[in-house]
């Protein structure tokens, strides 16, 4: 069981007012907040440890890259990865899907072949292949939206044929919170030989991930959203997959020589693919987060949300006027509208009574377009919120609606 009284403690943010009322944060799903321990962190690495990595032999130096290197092995063993050269150091998910589709897609795909990515992909799992696709002539092949929000095997089956190579897929709705079956599509997909990219920027946070259970060949995720720093991000790829696949950044670090005029030759992995000085600090503040992570326990952590997002469905859902697009078992986010009163609107009066959450097309235009809206307003829950401030958001729901109404 988790602690509520000292989780919160160990996140200062969560003291403060906004508008003379205690801040409610429900924007979870766009970055969460971080504990004093990743603030610490970065903090006491800056004071005692910090140097340029690899390429010194003084003190500092080496500290600095064993604090990277054991952040990675840290990173392999949070998602089961094989090998700690499966895991790239990138910015962010938005990074590694760009170096996916640049290194590998760049080099492995061609004129008349096809790709297939869903309608409910944020739109870092979608421009980067427009921007490929465009250069080399594949086709962009869409898994359409079934019943409900969910994808199906049969609608995936019907897109697949002896040119697609490729399906890039959200483990975790970042509108809806449906939680994609993934292992499955990942099983049914495999048999045609398909390379596969997940998107598991919405997942993390909420359940353990075991990437070779899920058998994809590339997963991504975000620091920021997983309670650690900006800036920081993994990319776990399948180790024969790394080795095929040639740098998408050149600088320091990801030579193993350089000779002039082009013979340059590359680096071993993870470091291939990491070019120029990476964010140290960031590596450093994000080990913290999975420290703390794990500690509490993401099963906990799951079981404690998932009681929170059931109560604040059924809460949500008697009030008048709304509607609710995120299914009753979504995970970590619900999705509304209230009434025929724009999601700004809505937001704006939220956040006079202290109340954080987002509204807009949240990255994800194709899926707004699905429901025939330009904009929702998007709850999302960590495992700091709490009942109490779920009624909060309720009964200031219910009192816009009045106002607006009038
Ligand atoms: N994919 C999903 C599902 C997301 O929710 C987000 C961020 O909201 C991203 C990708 C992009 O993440 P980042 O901006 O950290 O690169």
């Amino acid at each position: 069981m988790l602690n509520l009284e000292f989780i919160r403690n160990d996140f200062p943010i969560l003291k403060r007012k906004i508008n003379g009322y205690p801040l409610v944060y429900f924007d979870n799903a766009a970055s969460s907040q971080r504990p004093l321990s990743v603030i610490n962190a970065e903090n006491i690495f800056y004071k005692n440890d910090y140097g340029a990595v690899h390429r010194g032999i003084h003190t500092l130096s080496s500290k600095a890259t064993s604090h990277m290197e054991s952040v990675r092995s840290q990173v392999a063993s949070f998602i089961n990865a094989a090998s700690q050269e499966e895991i790239i150091f990138v910015k962010g998910t938005t990074e590694g899907i760009n170096l996916i589709a640049n290194s590998w897609g760049l080099n492995n795909l061609s004129i008349n072949d096809n790709i297939i990515i869903t309608e409910m992909e944020h739109h870092a799992n979608i421009v980067p292949w427009q921007i490929i696709a465009k250069r080399i002539g594949i086709e962009i092949r869409v898994l359409r939206l079934g019943e409900n929000g969910n994808l199906s095997l049969n609608m995936l089956g019907n897109l697949i044929d002896k040119k697609t190579k490729l399906l890039a897929i959200t483990h975790v709705s970042n509108v809806l919170g449906i939680v994609n079956p993934i292992k499955e599509i990942i099983a049914y997909v495999k048999s045609s030989g398909m390379i596969t990219v997940v998107d598991g920027a919405q997942a993390v946070m909420h359940h353990p991930i075991d990437v070779q259970d899920i058998g994809c060949d590339f997963y991504v995720f975000s620091g920021h959203k997983i309670y650690g720093p900006t800036g920081i991000g993994i990319l776990y790829g399948r180790k024969n997959i790394l080795t095929t696949m040639p740098p998408w950044e050149g600088g320091g670090s990801m030579i193993n020589d350089v000779i002039l005029p082009t013979g340059t030759t590359w680096n071993t992995l993870p470091w291939r693919f990491e070019a120029g000085t990476p964010n140290i600090t960031g590596i450093v503040g994000l080990g913290a987060a999975l420290h703390y992570i794990k500690n509490l326990g993401l099963d906990n952590i799951n079981k404690y949300e998932s009681t929170l997002v059931d109560y604040a469905h059924k809460q949500l859902s008697l009030i008048p006027d709304i509607k609710l697009y995120s299914p009753t078992n979504s995970t970590g986010i619900i999705s509304f509208n209230l009434g025929k009163h724009h999601a700004f609107d809505v937001g704006s009066f939220l956040d006079q009574y202290g109340i954080a959450i987002r509204t807009g097309h949240h990255c994800a235009i194709p899926l707004m377009r699905y429901y025939n809206v330009t904009a929702m307003c998007r709850a999302s829950f960590a495992f700091y919120n709490n009942k109490k401030e779920i009624d909060r958001l309720v009964s200031s729901l219910k009192h816009i609606n009045r106002l607006l109404n009038n």
